[in-house]
């Protein structure tokens, strides 16, 4: 069985390959980026040795669709039926998670939380459009993002608003990025041979969020009932008092628009630091001495050791901490600053292992009660996995 996993962006689409019948095995790696540009980028690499980087003009996700399938043609398939299904990663939908073939209904879910999920749905609800169109006989099955976090309790899932309220308009805390939390905590696992264990994870990326998981669940997760929380984002705020809001409309007279796209687009990284959005540069930035940049890197690192704290006290304790995504896997500077002040829950990391860390290492020192991990996260293994299991019961 091979199954297709396609990630959409609002200008890119990324998409693997895999052969679920031969242990799992990548069959390619695509990402075709700046779609509606004149020069996007196109690249790709296969297990038959196709391997290129291109620039060309690539209108819109029709074009780079059909440019994906003519590529898969030159080799790793003959005909389209060899593909079971295409599997997405999708983001968020109301009264609707798990596992889900996108069907008009499924899709029209999606639309009435465009509002709260307003750079990753709209671009998925027009792709998946387009492969209905131009695959219409492969299933798309999605798993939406806040499927892993279906086993918290209300007492971690409930907002302390008016419960009318709440039931009324569906909010609550729905948490995200449960494929990369699922993939984090069965691997700790398999390297810890144990089921039954108290992880956090730490999926810290261009969007970041932990979670607290036992014994397989998640038990409770930074991100709620939008992405516009936890622990900052490149270039979202996360946690603020909502009262800011009222007060810069009252005060400073923004309005609904000007405050949405502070906080969606100029804050986090970006809006604290005004380096850049992207890590690396304000590390750069920050060894230079520039205060904006040291307080950035500062609260980023103190709201995850607090998360951290919190959360152990939720588990009732830690066997393994976990970092992962961009930020997650290459940042030493995040990683030591974020565990120096654990040392009271028995972590203690070995600090030229966390120099050095490669993907996958543990980076905790002998005498550690608790083990530390650095592994790259793979979502799309799990989103193929659930497809295939869609399918099967399916049938
Ligand atoms: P996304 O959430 O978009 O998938 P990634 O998980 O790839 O993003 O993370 C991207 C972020 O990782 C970059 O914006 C950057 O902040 C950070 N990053 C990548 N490499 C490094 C590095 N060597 N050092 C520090 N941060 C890094």
């Amino acid at each position: 069985m091979k199954i297709l996993v396609c990630n959409v962006g609002s200008t890119s689409l990324k998409y693997q390959l895999i052969d679920m019948d031969d242990n799992e095995k990548s069959l390619c790696v695509g990402k075709i980026e700046r779609v509606g540009s004149q020069n996007g980028i196109y690249s790709h690499n296969d297990v038959k040795g196709l391997i290129f980087k291109k620039e060309l003009a690539i209108s819109d996700h029709s074009f780079a669709i059909e440019l994906m399938i003519e590529i898969l043609k030159k080799g790793l398939i003959q005909e389209l039926e060899e593909i079971s299904c295409i599997g997405f990663k999708v983001v968020h939908a109301k009264g609707i998670s798990g596992v889900k073939q996108l069907d008009e209904d499924v899709l029209d879910s999606m639309a009435a939380f465009n509002c709260i999920a307003p750079a990753h749905n709209p671009p998925y609800i027009s792709a998946i459009r387009q492969f209905k169109k131009i695959v219409p006989k492969i299933p798309l099955i999605g798993s939406f993002e806040t499927g892993f976090h279906q086993t918290m309790e209300p007492k971690a899932y409930l907002y302390p608003i008016d419960k009318d309220i709440s039931e009324k308009y569906s909010i609550r805390r729905y948490g995200f990025h449960g494929a990369s939390h699922e993939y984090l905590a069965n691997k700790v696992s398999e390297y810890m041979g144990k089921e039954n264990i108290k992880i956090i994870t730490c999926h810290l990326g261009g969007s970041a969020s932990l979670c607290a998981i036992k014994n397989g669940k998640s038990i409770d997760t930074t991100l709620g009932f939008s992405l516009q929380c936890g622990i900052m984002h490149n270039n979202r705020c996360g946690d603020i008092d909502p009262y800011i809001i009222f007060y810069l409309m009252d005060e400073a007279k923004m309005s609904e628009d000007e405050i949405k796209l502070m906080l969606n687009k100029n804050a986090g990284l970006y809006g604290m630091s005004h380096v850049s959005n992207d890590l690396r540069d304000i590390e750069i930035e920050a060894y230079k001495g520039n205060i904006d940049a040291i307080n950035t890197i500062d609260k980023y690192c103190y709201d995850i050791t607090k998360y951290i704290g919190a959360y152990s006290a939720a588990l009732g304790g830690i066997d393994a901490i976990v970092f992962s995504g961009g930020i997650g896997e290459n940042s030493s500077l995040v990683r030591q600053k974020v565990l120096s002040n654990l040392e009271f829950l028995g972590i203690k990391i070995n600090n030229e292992l966390n120099e050095n860390a490669k993907c996958d290492t543990k980076i905790n020192s002998i005498d550690s009660k608790v083990a530390v991990y650095v592994i790259a996260t793979n979502e799309e293994i799990i989103i193929a996995r659930k497809a295939k299991e869609y399918l099967l019961s399916h049938k």
